[in-house]
């Protein structure tokens, strides 16, 4: 049986990021919608020629959206809020982009989201709120929450899924549409009611779906692709029911029309057997994350099941071992069962194409494969299969040496960085006194005042900061100008910050480019690409570095900007550093070693950048590690090992000072429930978390738990350009302190400020200072 490729899904911003370009022309008025649907459609059209032309038997279609595929999804199926005052009919382009920006967003999104928040959007003034935003999974791609009203009804409002496929077809390509499944789909949304189960929606829902199906199947489609990446979660009976109650409905939807469940992001595990009792005829299962999964999966299919094989990482950037992955999969194509090969998942979550980084040194470059590469991977291990293995010899010679150069390169291995991440002496993990010791030392340091004040650390990064750097990275200014520049804004703030009387001061961080990017790039082994973007969200796009080697900081990274800005002040400026995990979750990783080991490595890094800040005199560092808590994997089972090490490599990092060195460590987001143990277990002197919008109740899991160290919990929403009065942010702080004795207390903002203005941080900051003074004195 003749084995065929297909992707489950490509990167739709397009190589130049001309979607991106294209939305914030339409959004800011410069373009028509007929401009922006013919860009949409030129991208379209291109992408599947484009895998086509590089050996995808089976092509996607409806994988690309204006905005997000959860979004199309929920307007397929007409489920749009009410405030939007949608009619029924089909949903026009402004009530789509008014769900998923609000219906007063400014040009790339009205919204200050920005990384490490993964919280809702902010709603500026007036008109209809934007959807919330949340993480596909595990990936740091975000989607729109579908929002479900009790008695929600749907309709199928939408025909974007047949228009493409049409258009495709026109195109002489017969593509496999792919639909977001209806139980993932529900199993993402919300509903506003509390305690409303949004899986009692599934029989009003399937209907629509059975529509959708049958449109395809009458427009020509042979397959359709249905992702239910939910089958990788720890799923209850009642989930397993609807599944099973969903794929018994639209099985029959349309009679001929042949379904090719797909599921990804991990192992189907206790899942499996409701998988594969589905009467569906395909089963695309990953096998990069879960390679293990391959027999069991093959032992329990239907002989007639067509099983599509996920053997290439849609997540990384690796070119793949393809004899390797050949020595596994013969044996299942030699049984004679119909293999489809594909990538573990779409390949949305890589970059589009290795030939447009030009600048990456070569010998890198050789070991990387983007999305256009893998697909090119794909056809070479199906020609290997069909053909056998000489027809390409050369081709998986040149990826066995590329593989095994990345296993020997000196510039992957550093023989003393492993030494070092190797040493297991626990006092390595351990501050050299307890919390209540370092805690007295530290106070007859500081002598601040109850509910000290600051910062999270950046200040607004206004059009002159962002313009002063893009015109230095293209080399209109010199190194010089461009450092006068940012000690200017430096001094400024920091001058600025002692007016309003705030205690504990920043810098302002106004040399760097992002939180992550601008310590990879004073790393070793980490690499920075030119174009390799990645879709975060709707048109913007991320650049995550690529950490391909053993990890290690040639030279300090931060000293010189903490020792000016400390040169200007006598109150304590902190010095501000990017966590291990933090930076580990939001870069790609290399896969030939554990996450774990290459956190512990960036962890020495920091730890050595931390002893050199205390070297040269701070008194106060905060490590921030934002990323914390969307590092854990999607099953619960493997929650505490993830939390073990990441603990571990935190307390690596922030471990090798005195007990006079105040520690801080800054979380944005509010959930810690679940996850408190290990948030303790940091040993931080100080934490400051994002409170502002839960009104202080996420407190009650540091209570709770009798957290011992000091908390700065969020009394200013920066997601917002409100100012808030001084008496809402004492409300606040009272009841801060009804949760936690007010010793422990800090007055600061939910995060950084630097998607602010300095207007109303000015305003915000001065009534948060005012407030700090209220509970002085009323304390
Ligand atoms: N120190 C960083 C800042 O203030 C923290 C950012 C974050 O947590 N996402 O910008
Ligand atoms: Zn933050």
């Amino acid at each position: 049986m003749t084995v065929t490729v297909a992707t489950l899904g490509f990167p739709r911003i397009g190589p130049r990021r001309e979607l991106k370009t294209a939305l914030e022309s339409h959004w800011a008025g410069r373009s028509d919608a007929a401009a922006l649907l013919a860009t949409a459609a030129d991208l379209r059209a291109r992408a599947w020629a484009r895998q086509r032309d590089l050996g995808a038997d089976i092509v996607p279609s409806n994988d690309f959206s204006l905005y997000d595929q959860v979004l199309d999804t929920s307007v397929m199926v007409g489920a749009i809020p009410a405030i939007h005052g949608w009619k029924g009919g089909p949903v026009p382009l402004a009530t789509y982009f008014a769900m998923a920006r609000g219906s007063q967003g400014g040009p790339g999104g009205g919204h200050a989201h920005h990384e490490g928040c993964a919280h809702g959007h902010a709603h500026d003034g007036e008109g209809a709120p934007a959807a919330e935003m949340t993480k596909w999974f595990d990936t740091n791609y975000h989607y729109l929450v579908p929002e479900f009203a009790e008695g929600q009804r749907f309709a199928l409002s939408s025909t974007k899924a047949v228009d493409e496929f049409l258009e495709a077809r026109a195109q002489g390509i017969v593509t496999r549409p792919v639909l977001v499944g209806p139980v993932t789909f529900l199993k993402l949304g919300k509903s506003r009611t509390e305690g409303f189960d949004q899986r009692r929606l599934l029989p009003a829902l399937l209907p629509v779906y059975a529509e959708m199906l049958r449109r395809l199947a009458a427009a020509g489609a042979e397959w359709v692709q249905i992702d239910e990446p939910c089958l990788v979660l720890d799923l209850d009976q009642t989930d397993r029911a609807a599944l099973r109650d969903a794929y018994a409905a639209l099985a029959g939807a349309a009679p001929g029309l042949k379904l090719m469940l797909a599921t990804y992001f991990g192992a189907l595990g206790d899942n499996l057997a409701t998988a594969l009792s589905l009467p569906v005829h395909g089963l695309h299962v990953d096998l990069v994350r879960a390679p293990e999964q391959l027999d069991a999966v093959v032992a329990g299919a239907r002989p007639d099941l067509v099983l599509s094989l996920g053997v290439i990482d849609g997540r990384n950037v690796w070119k793949a071992d393809l004899a390797a992955i050949l020595d596994r999969v013969e044996p299942v194509a030699a049984s004679g069962r119909a293999l489809i090969l594909a990538p573990s998942c779409s390949l949305l979550h890589t970059p589009i194409d290795l030939d447009r980084e030009t600048a990456l040194d070569p010998e890198i470059r050789n070991w990387l494969a983007f999305a256009v590469q893998k697909v090119a991977e794909l056809a070479v291990l199906a020609k290997a299969l069909n053909q056998g293995r000489d027809s390409v010899r050369a081709t998986l010679e040149a990826a066995s040496a590329a593989v095994g150069s990345r296993r020997t390169s000196p510039r992957i291995n550093d023989p003393a960085v492993q030494a070092r991440a190797r040493q297991d002496d626990a006092a390595l993990a351990q501050r050299g006194s307890a919390f209540e010791v370092r805690r007295a030392v530290q106070r007859d340091r500081l002598g601040l005042p109850a509910y000290p004040t600051t910062t999270i650390g950046s200040f607004p990064q206004t059009p002159a900061v962002r313009k002063a750097r893009a015109d230095h990275d293209r080399g209109a200014i010199g190194d010089a100008d461009y450092e006068a520049f940012l000690r200017e804004e430096t001094a400024r703030t920091v001058r600025w910050q002692e007016e309003v009387g705030l205690d504990v001061l920043v810098h302002g961080e106004f040399e760097r480019n992002d939180m992550v990017q601008y310590f990879g790039e004073q790393l070793a082994g980490f690499a920075f690409t030119k174009s390799a973007w990645v879709q975060s969200y709707g048109s913007r796009c991320v650049r995550p570095p690529i950490i391909y080697g053993d990890v290690s900081r040639p030279r300090p990274m931060t000293v010189a900007w903490w020792r000016y800005a400390q040169s200007l002040t006598d109150r304590p400026m902190k010095g501000m550093l990017t966590g291990p995990v933090t930076i580990l979750n939001w870069s790609f990783v290399r896969d030939d070693q554990p996450r774990s080991a290459t956190c512990r490595q960036i962890a020495f890094a920091i730890r050595d950048e931390v002893v050199d800040l205390e070297k040269a005199g701070a008194a106060i560092i905060q490590i921030d590690e934002a990323a914390l808590r969307e590092g854990l994997p999607l099953r619960r089972g493997e929650w505490q090992a993830y939390l073990d090490w990441a603990v571990e490599c935190f307390r690596l990092a922030a471990s090798g000072v005195a007990d006079a060195t105040q520690i801080h460590t800054h979380m944005c987001y509010s959930a810690f429930n679940d996850i408190i143990a290990s948030i303790g277990a940091m040993d931080a002197d100080v934490i400051s978390i994002e409170t502002a919008r839960s009104r202080m109740e996420l407190l009650d899991a540091f209570a709770g738990y009798r957290y011992p160290a000091e908390i700065g919990p969020g009394v200013y929403d920066i997601h917002s350009p409100r100012v808030p009065a001084v008496d809402e942010m004492t409300g606040l702080l009272r009841a801060a302190a009804r949760r936690l004795p007010a010793d422990q207390l800090w007055v600061n903002p939910d995060c950084g400020l630097k998607t602010r203005k300095w207007p109303e941080v000015r305003l915000a900051i001065g009534n948060m200072v005012a407030a700090a003074r209220a509970a002085r004195a009323a304390a």
